[in-house]
C-alpha cells in the first residue's frame, strides 16, 4: 500500500520538501547558536576538514567495495572516484593552514589556496555525480569488460586531472595562478562572486536534475547522492551570501558539507546492511533447498546419506538404527489415469503423512520417484515394525475426501524394514537390505510391511 503510493512524482516531492526542511533546520540551528561568536577556535576549520576528509575516504572505500562485490553497481565507480579525489585534494587544503597546527594564530593561512582546492573538489564531485547518473542510465551498454575498463579509466583520469589542476593553480606552482580571495582584505574576489560560484551552483543543479531524472530516486543510495547535490548547492549559496572569508559562512558551509557526508555514510552503511540481510536470506533459502526435495518437502537423498553416515558410526545393540523403505503401490497407474500433476500431489501427500508420522529427530527423505526412506535413530526393530504398520494403515485409510483431493483414489504402501545393531554397516548395505525386504512385500501382494532377515 505504502509502496503503491510512492509514485516517482511523490518521491521527488518528498525529496524536495525533505531537502528544504534539512536546509532550514541546519540554518536555524546555526544562526540560533552562533549569531555573535566572540572568537572561533583556530583549529575548528582544519578539524572539520580532517573530519570531512576521513568521511570522504570512508565513503569512497565503501563505494569501491560495493562495486567490487556487485558488478551490477559498476556505475558507482564514478562517485567513488569523486570522493577519493575529494579526500586527497583536502590534504592540500590542510597544508594551506600550517599555522593552525603549530600556533594559535587564527587567520594565518593561505585562504586563496583553500578556496582553489574547494573549487576543484566541487567541480570533481559534481562531474562525478553526473557521470554516475549517465553510467546508470547506460548500464545495459556498459556490461563488457572493455567498456567497464574504459569507463574506469575515464573517471580516474578525470579525477587525477582535476586533482592535478588544483595543485597547479594553487601557490605550489608559481606559473599558474588564480585569485579567488584577496589575501590582505580576506574578501572574495569578483571572479568567485560573479562567475565561479554561479558556475558551480549550475553544475550541481545539472547533476541533481540528471540524478533525479534517471534514477527516480529509486533507492536510498540515490537519495543520499541527491542530498549531497542539495547540500553542495546550499554550501555555495551560504558562501556567496558573505563577502568576507574570515566570517562564519566559511565554517557554516563546511559544517553543512560534513553533515551531508555523514548522511551519505549512514545511507551506505544501511545499504551494506541490507545487502548482507538479503544475501543471508538467499543463502538460507539455497541451503534449505540443497538439503530438501522441493516436491515432497522432505529431506533429499544427499542429506539422508550424510546423516546416516553419522548415525551408523555409533549404531549398537543399545542404540539401534532402523531404516524403513516405502514405495507407493501401482503408482504408474495414478500417473496414467489422472496425469502427472495429480501424481505429484500424491507424492506430496504421502511425504507429508510420513513426516508427521515420525519424531522430529527422525529423518524422512524422498530418495526416488515415489520411494521414501525413514531413518529412525535409536529405534529397535520391533518399534520400527510397529511404526511401519501404523503408517501403512494410516495411508490405506485415506481417500479423496480425507486427503482434500490429493489422493484421487486410495493408495497403499509396500515397506521394507532393516535394523542395524553394529557400527560396521554402510548406508548402501542398509538401503539394499531394506529394498530387498520391500521387494518381498511387493511380491507377497503389496500393502504390507516385511522385515529383512
Ligand atoms: P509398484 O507397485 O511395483 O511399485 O508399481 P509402480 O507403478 O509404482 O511402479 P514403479 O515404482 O516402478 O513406478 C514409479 C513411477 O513413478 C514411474 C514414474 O513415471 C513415476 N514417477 C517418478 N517420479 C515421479 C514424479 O516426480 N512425479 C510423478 N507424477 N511421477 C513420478
Ligand atoms: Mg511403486
Ligand atoms: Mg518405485
Amino acid at each position: 500500500m505504502f509502496k503503491r503510493m510512492m509514485t516517482p512524482f511523490t518521491k521527488k516531492l518528498i525529496f524536495t520538501l525533505f531537502s528544504l526542511f534539512f536546509f532550514l533546520v541546519l540554518h536555524l540551528l546555526f544562526t540560533h547558536h552562533f549569531t555573535y561568536p566572540t572568537q572561533l577556535s583556530p583549529v575548528l576549520y582544519p578539524g572539520l576538514t580532517i573530519l570531512l576528509m576521513v568521511l570522504h575516504l570512508l565513503i569512497a572505500c565503501l563505494l569501491f567495495m560495493r562495486v567490487y562485490c556487485d558488478s551490477k553497481r559498476f556505475y558507482l565507480v564514478a562517485i567513488a572516484s569523486g570522493f577519493m579525489g575529494s579526500a586527497l585534494i583536502m590534504t592540500g587544503t590542510l597544508a594551506s593552514f600550517p599555522a593552525w597546527f603549530t600556533s594559535r594564530a587564527a587567520g594565518s593561512g593561505n585562504y586563496n589556496d583553500a578556496a582553489i582546492f574547494m573549487m576543484f573538489r566541487h567541480i570533481l564531485l559534481a562531474s562525478m555525480c553526473t557521470c554516475t547518473a549517465l553510467f546508470y542510465t547506460l548500464r545495459a551498454r556498459i556490461d563488457g569488460k572493455m567498456a567497464r575498463l574504459m569507463c574506469f579509466l575515464l573517471v580516474t583520469g578525470a579525477t587525477l586531472m582535476l586533482m592535478a589542476l588544483g595543485y597547479l593553480y594553487s601557490s605550489y606552482n608559481p606559473l599558474l595562478s588564480i585569485s579567488l580571495i584577496d589575501e590582505y582584505s580576506l574578501s572574495w574576489q569578483a571572479l568567485w562572486q560573479n562567475k565561479i560560484a554561479y558556475f558551480m551552483i549550475a553544475m550541481w543543479f545539472a547533476s541533481l536534475a540528471l540524478i533525479v531524472h534517471f534514477s527516480h530516486l529509486k533507492t536510498l543510495l540515490w537519495i543520499g547522492i541527491a542530498v549531497l547535490c542539495v547540500s553542495a548547492i546550499g554550501t555555495l549559496i551560504i558562501m556567496l551570501s558573505d563577502s568576507h572569508t574570515n566570517s562564519l559562512a566559511w565554517f557554516y558551509s563546511r559544517i553543512f558539507e560534513t553533515v551531508s557526508s555523514l548522511i551519505i555514510l549512514l545511507v551506505l552503511l544501511c545499504d551494506v546492511f541490507q545487502l548482507y540481510q538479503r544475501s543471508y536470506q538467499k543463502y538460507q533459502i539455497s541451503y534449505h533447498n540443497s538439503l530438501h526435495d522441493t516436491l515432497s518437502g522432505l529431506y533429499n537423498r544427499r542429506f539422508l546419506f550424510e546423516h546416516a553416515q553419522h548415525a551408523l558410526k555409533s549404531a549398537s545393540a543399545e542404540k539401534p538404527v532402523s531404516f524403513v523403505l516405502c514405495d507407493v503401490d501401482y503408482f504408474k497407474r495414478i500417473n496414467d489415469r489422472y496425469g502427472h500433476l495429480q501424481g505429484d500431489k500424491v507424492i506430496h501427500f504421502v511425504g507429508q503423512l510420513l513426516l508427521n508420522a515420525v519424531r522430529s529427530h527422525d529423518i524422512a527423505a524422498r530418495t526416488g520417484g515415489e520411494e521414501f526412506v525413514l531413518l529412525l535413530n535409536g529405534t529397535s526393530n520391533i518399534n520400527a515394525m510397529n511404526i511401519a504398520h501404523r503408517i501403512k494403515s494410516q495411508i490405506a485409510q485415506q481417500d479423496v475426501r480425507s486427503s482434500n483431493g490429493a489422493l484421487p483414489e486410495p493408495v497403499t504402501l509396500s515397506m521394507g524394514v532393516y535394523t542395524v545393531t553394529q557400527g560396521n554397516c554402510t548406508i548402501e548395505e542398509c538401503l539394499e537390505r531394506a529394498d530387498k525386504a520391500m521387494y518381498r512385500a511387493k511380491k507377497e501382494g503389496r500393502n504390507r510391511v516385511v522385515n529383512y532377515h
